[in-house]
């Protein structure tokens, strides 16, 4: 048997499934098949496989097609005549449950498209979409499965059943599903058997500046309750989350800046989310003003609201962008103005390897990125005190471009001048975006 058809044999084998659940296993192979046929085809073919296996005198097969047949639920009993396997024998009359889904799922996928679709009559919507909480033993379950296999061309049953109640929602109202902007999202709930209405988010595309130090992207709170840095653009958006009747707030940030790096020029830009919120129509500028007064340190320029869509744009595009970053640092010992210039010179378009930095090696595990510098000029200010901007590709790491970080980045400024080398302040001047 190929790898595919082996592969298959041996989860039946083991794991009784239904069509769905087997599936979507394979979701991603034979595009524009359901599920259900999906499963169905590849247990008729392992069926036929290992019959013709016995055929040909292959005893391992009927042992292996007497330990499948109870696990895939087909009307198998002239095969099982034909093949005087006893219908009295426990083992193949004995029709197991899915393993994944114990048998529910079709009947969940019609329960709930019928529910949804009478909500929909009740109170009639432009569009929807449908959002789906699924116990966590399922989906356990369902990755066990994946892993133990290694898996790579399956789907998750919480895609499916978003998709497939969906789709039926939609033949059954001929309102539209709208993955962007729907009307109204439909959750259900599978634990507490119950379909939640929420209003979708309002997402705000815009950039933030931070006119001061130490002010973080989300509120770092630590364990024990008390607060890392004393404010973070998180705060400032919870403060205007009122303006619209949100009951929960997400930033979605393309990059990341330490909190005691300030962000001027044209700003960072982000997407804010306000979950769930009471009103729609209230003014970009209205909802900027309300940003805007939290903290004279933190500024926002709202531009549009977008769909959900450009959120992932926006998050692709950090590792396009280019940055332009401000930094005064120090030197050990006295640069001779020589060397500068030849700075300069040797860290045009050079691109620098740089393990994961000591300081972010807690949250991060240690791996290895290369950026390109495209640019360092450089203000000698003192014999040992420099301002530098620094054009480069988003994601590297500046500190450690100029301290070297013990050598894990290299080259480094510090290594290249021979001294120790410290970032005393760091700025965000400019942030390219290609969205
Ligand atoms: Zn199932």
């Amino acid at each position: 048997m190929d790898s595919l058809a082996k592969d298959v044999a041996n989860i039946l084998i083991k794991y009784p499934l239904c069509n769905r659940c087997l599936g979507r296993l394979y979701a991603n192979l034979g595009r524009g098949l359901d599920n259900a046929e999906r499963g169905k085809a590849l247990k008729i073919y392992i069926v036929m496989e290992l019959h013709k296996r016995v055929l040909e005198g292959d005893s391992s097969a009927l042992d292996k097609l007497k330990l499948v047949i109870p696990n895939i639920k087909m009307p198998l009993q002239p095969l099982l005549n034909t093949l005087r396997i006893n219908a009295e024998d426990k083992t193949v009359n004995e029709m197991k449950r899915c393993f994944v889904c114990n048998d529910i799922i079709d009947e969940l996928i019609d329960s709930y498209s019928k529910r949804i679709a009478q909500l929909i009559v009740e109170k009639p919507r432009r569009s929807f979409l449908i959002g789906v909480v699924v116990p966590s033993d399922v989906l356990e379950r369902e990755i066990s499965i994946v892993e133990e296999y290694q898996i790579m061309h399956w789907e998750s049953i919480k895609r499916e059943l978003k998709r497939e109640i969906g789709k039926r929602v939609q033949q059954m109202t001929k309102v539209n599903v709208d993955f962007s902007k729907p009307d109204v999202i439909y959750i259900v709930d599978l634990i507490h058997n119950s379909i939640r209405i929420e209003s979708p988010s309002l997402l705000i595309f815009g950039y933030y500046l931070k006119l001061g130090r130490n002010i973080s992207q989300n509120a770092w709170i630590r364990k024990d309750g008390s607060r890392k840095y004393p404010l973070s653009v998180e705060d400032a958006v919870r403060s205007a989350s009122f303006t619209v009747g949100a009951n929960d707030v997400a930033l979605h940030i393309a990059g990341r800046e330490d909190a005691d790096v300030r962000v001027l020029g044209n700003g960072r830009p982000l997407v804010i989310e306000f979950k769930n919120p009471l009103k729609r129509d209230v003014s970009l500028s209205e909802l900027e003003n309300a940003l805007n007064s939290f903290s004279r340190w933190i500024e926002f320029r709202i531009t549009m609201s977008v769909g959900r869509e450009f959120v992932s744009r926006l998050k692709q595009s950090a590792s396009a962008s280019f940055k332009i970053y401000r930094a005064v640092f120090l030197t050990e010992k006295s640069i001779d103005p020589g060397k500068v210039t030849e700075l300069e010179e040797y860290f045009k378009g050079l691109v620098v390897r740089q393990r994961t930095p000591l300081r972010v090696l807690g949250r991060k595990k240690d791996s290895i990125r290369k950026r390109r510098v495209f640019l360092v000029k450089i203000l000698q200010l003192a014999p040992n005190l420099f301002e530098a901007l620094i054009k480069c590709e988003g994601g590297l790491y500046v500190k450690e471009l100029i301290n070297g970080d013990s050598g894990r980045t290299s080259p480094s400024l510090s290594e290249f001048l021979g001294v120790k080398t410290t970032c005393l302040k760091l700025d965000v001047l400019y942030v390219h975006e290609y969205i």
